[in-house]
């Protein structure tokens, strides 16, 4: 399980990123554990298929089945956006984007044109929800953490900017608090760009509904996210934004012994009289699968469900350099507090003490001697023996 709140600070090297994982193994000690994916359901005879991680398929047979499949970016067609924009939705986009800001660093660094330099030195983000804002933040806070260590580049700066279609940024919580976070982003030399879409993407370019013409080598789609594709095939009724319909008591809509919960389900939010869908955020989702989890042992019992009642209490936007803005049950906090009360939050909320314990020595390592800048790019790729066997082709004799 990714812990995906502190997603950014994994991508900034403000923690290490295996200390925002949580093996389920470790986690779910009463629970059978297959690891595969899931292919299409049956919900009439209760079966649901799967393809396990070394390729068989396989059929399950349930007596009540949550679905929590969650969520991934959705991507829109534009141009250029799937060959050259990256993601930032699990552990693999943070690295990659972690990565290739060091990588970009020492090809500017190198690199003898000005003007392809300012490219590989310039990073967009377009979305500016809470995972474009963080990631923005965050990665600008790391690239000016580390960037002193590249002559060149320090002189010439790195360029970060926030694109959003909306007219303001992070319309998920009050006005104020967004307006404190545009300023905060504003002072850094963060550009942002409301009001405006990204046309077109090329490979050391972004061009914007405005026309206006970047020369970049980084294009971060963060722009919301979509229902898993795997909720199309398990014959369950979707509504028109793609999640599965479900009652107040995340029960499917025909079905007594489905439930859908998380970003994948339009589970009818209290704090908006049941008119419309949760938001797709975590603390929803984690409120939603223990209410499930209930109902279910009612149920089986032969007991009635629970309702959702959760309403938001509060929200946390991590910007980095010890700032934050935060609600937290009508309370407003900007800057310092409000850092201080998301990574007390986060500390709290993060199962198992040893977990906990590694996030506030990252932090405050982090804190004393700066964030660590290894390059990681071939981890997970390392060569084959085969390839090291060519290269020394004519200077090994044969055996
Ligand atoms: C960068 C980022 C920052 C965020 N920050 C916050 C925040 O600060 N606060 C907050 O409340 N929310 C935040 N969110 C949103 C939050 O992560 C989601 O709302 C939450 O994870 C949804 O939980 P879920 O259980 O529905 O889905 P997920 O946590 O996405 O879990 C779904 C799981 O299903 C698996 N899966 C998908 N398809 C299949 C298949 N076919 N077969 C088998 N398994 C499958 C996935 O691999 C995944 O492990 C953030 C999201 C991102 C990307």
């Amino acid at each position: 399980m990714l812990y995906t709140p502190l997603l950014p600070g994994a991508a900034s090297g403000a923690l290490e990123p295996r200390h925002v994982v949580v093996p389920l193994r470790e986690e779910l000690e009463w629970t059978d554990i297959r690891l595969g994916r899931v292919t299409g359901a049956d919900p009439a005879v209760n079966e649901l298929s799967m393809r396990t991680v070394d390729g068989r398929d396989e059929t399950l047979r349930y007596d009540q089945l949550v679905v929590a499949l969650g969520s991934v970016p959705r991507v829109l067609h534009v141009p250029g956006l799937a060959e050259h924009g990256v993601g930032f939705q699990n552990l693999a986009d943070a690295i990659a984007l972690r990565n290739r800001a060091l990588w970009n660093l020492e090809v500017a660094e190198a690199h003898p044109d000005d003007e392809a330099r300012r490219a590989y030195l310039t990073f967009v983000f377009v979305g500016a929800g809470y995972a474009g804002v963080e990631g923005v933040a965050e990665l600008q806070d790391y690239v000016s953490d580390v960037i002193d260590r590249y002559p060149r580049c320090r002189l010439e700066g790195a360029r970060f900017i926030l694109v959003e279609a909306q007219d303001r940024i992070m319309p998920e919580i009050p006005p104020t608090l967004a307006a404190f976070a545009t300023r905060e982003l504003r002072r850094r030399g963060i550009e942002i760009r409301t009001g405006t879409m990204l046309e077109s993407v090329e490979q050391d370019a972004a061009t914007l509904s405005t026309g206006e013409r970047i020369p970049a080598r980084t294009v971060a789609w963060t722009a919301g996210v979509r229902p898993s594709p795997a909720v199309a095939g398990l014959g369950l009724p979707l509504g028109d934004d793609r999640r599965i319909v479900v009652d107040a008591t995340m029960r499917v809509q025909g079905r007594e012994n489905v439930w859908a919960i998380g970003d994948a389900a339009a589970v009818p939010d209290p704090a908006k009289k049941g008119k419309a869908p949760c938001p797709p955020t975590a603390q929803h989702a984690l409120r939603q699968g223990k209410v499930v989890a209930d109902s279910v042992a009612a149920t089986l019992a032969g007991g009635r469900p629970r309702r959702f009642r959760y309403r938001t209490l509060g929200v946390f936007v991590d910007m980095g350099r010890h700032k934050a803005v935060a609600t937290m049950v009508g309370v407003r906090l900007r800057g310092f507090p409000a850092w201080f009360a998301a990574r007390t939050y986060h500390v709290a909320l993060m199962p198992g003490t040893a977990r906990r314990l590694r996030l506030v020595i990252d932090w405050t390592v982090g804190l004393f001697f700066g964030r660590a800048a290894a390059e990681l790019g071939q981890l997970g790729h390392p060569p084959t023996l085969g390839s090291l066997l060519e290269d020394q082709a004519g200077v090994e004799p044969r055996r």
